[in-house]
């Protein structure tokens, strides 16, 4: 369906009964009716029926948009928020043809889903202290590359992943493994989720033909690739024999999960998170978790919470570990404000939305942080680096792995 039927005909399922507004992080900052989902519903339809033009206002209010899904979540018309905000960006690209970044930023996120970052540059520049040096030159600022340096973790060497990893001991079946396109700042979780995978007796198939999932495409208007993407990973996987792809991070596996509802094609095999996954597959006799005495804080990213609705297989697989103390961050069901490349282009709402996590880790003081999102993870990490805060942030599995003993 093109996107202005679909924005026609979804747009018509709104009641206006207001429910979602509750829900929504930036009227709930703003309280403004026009950056709650009702109002962006009542935006996108005035203008795809002719009656609003695509003024800057309007724009910023639509791109003020996080593509949370809480309003989805919370609607009981079920109206398809994030369908028909992804379908309002492809055709304000079609129409307008901008993007909401900068145009540093955009060239970076290209690079990022085409696997393209100079990434050997990126450890010079971390290295040679020249990173030091451009941070308190104010250059950065001034060429729009703040808001990337922010994010930059430290870059180890890339891994150079093999295409299948056996099993320890027995075999108890086959998973494919999704890198997706943040794997080079996120090693340590791959790492972690192959190891711990192999040790739980399972074969791990690593495809080196695999590309991004289209979440970064699909969400900035470009629909063409974001599917061209989609069916190369559908080729890619369709040819493998395994029990799930399995993913790391929610966001990517919030799209890969919803290939069938977007192109009417899904993957062959089941699509599940590692912790679903483990918490499902049952811990072997042969491995066992070591007690851990910390408070450790659990984030809920809003694609886990909101699209999968799978975060309470997280606090399954944690509570395995003897002797921890598991806390939720207090109001998880609320964005933190990185939502893919929001937190690069929407600055001002992203770091509003972080400064309250923020407030909440200060007042809990946990030892560890666990997200089990590549974006939230960069985003929660900076906003404790500049907090001063001792805390150290992980994903699910990597405290699991850390704690297995054969
Ligand atoms: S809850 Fe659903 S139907 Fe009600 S205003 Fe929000 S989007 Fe519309
Ligand atoms: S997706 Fe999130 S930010 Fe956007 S309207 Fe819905 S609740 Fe608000």
């Amino acid at each position: 369906m093109d996107p202005e039927t679909f924005i026609h005909d979804e747009s018509d399922k709104c009641v206006k009964c207001g429910l979602c507004l509750p829900h929504c992080p930036t009227y709930t900052c703003t309280r403004n009716e026009a950056d709650s989902p009702r109002g962006r519903i009542a935006l996108l339809q005035g203008w795809v029926e002719g009656g609003l033009e695509l003024s800057p206002r309007l724009r910023a209010h639509l791109d003020g948009c996080l593509t949370c899904r809480a309003c989805e979540h919370a609607c009981p018309s079920t109206v398809r928020f994030g369908q028909l905000m992804d379908a309002g960006r492809a055709l304000m690209a079609e129409r307008d043809g901008t993007g909401a970044g900068n145009a540093l930023q955009d060239r970076m996120t290209k690079r990022l889903r085409g696997r393209q970052l100079p990434l050997g540059l990126l450890r010079v520049y971390q290295k040679t202290g020249a990173q030091w040096l451009a941070r308190r030159s104010g250059l950065l600022e001034k060429f729009g590359a703040g808001r990337l340096d922010r994010y930059l973790p430290r870059l180890p060497r890339t891994v150079k992943w093999r295409s299948r990893y056996e099993p320890q001991g027995t075999s108890r079946g086959d998973v494919a493994l999704f890198t997706g396109c943040m794997a080079p700042f996120d090693q340590a979780t791959l790492r972690a989720a192959t190891g711990l995978l192999a040790k739980w007796g399972y074969r791990v198939h690593i495809p080196p033909a695999q590309v991004c999932c289209g979440a970064l495409d699909l969400h900035a208007g470009n629909p063409r690739e974001a599917r061209r993407l989609a069916m190369a990973n559908r080729e890619v996987f369709d040819a493998l024999q395994a029990d799930a792809l399995v993913f790391t991070a929610s966001g990517c596996g919030a799209t890969l999960s919803e290939y069938g509802m977007l192109y009417g094609e899904k993957l062959k095999m089941p699509v599940m998170g590692i912790s679903q996954f483990l918490n499902r597959a049952g811990q072997p006799e042969t491995i066992t978790l070591l007690p851990l005495q910390k408070k450790v804080a659990v984030h809920d990213p809003c694609t886990l919470t909101h699209v999968l609705r799978t975060e309470n297989s997280v606090y399954g697989l944690l509570a395995r570990i003897p002797e921890i103390q598991l806390t939720p961050l207090p109001d998880n069901a609320t964005c933190c404000g990185a939502a893919g490349s929001y937190m690069l282009t929407q600055p001002e709402m992203a770091d509003a939305l972080l400064a309250d996590k923020i407030e909440q880790l200060r007042s809990l003081q946990p030892d560890i942080l666990l997200t089990s999102n590549t974006g939230c993870a960069l985003h929660l990490q900076a906003g404790i680096r500049e907090a001063g805060l001792e805390i150290e942030v992980m994903h699910p599995v990597t405290l699991v792995e850390r704690q297995s003993k054969e």
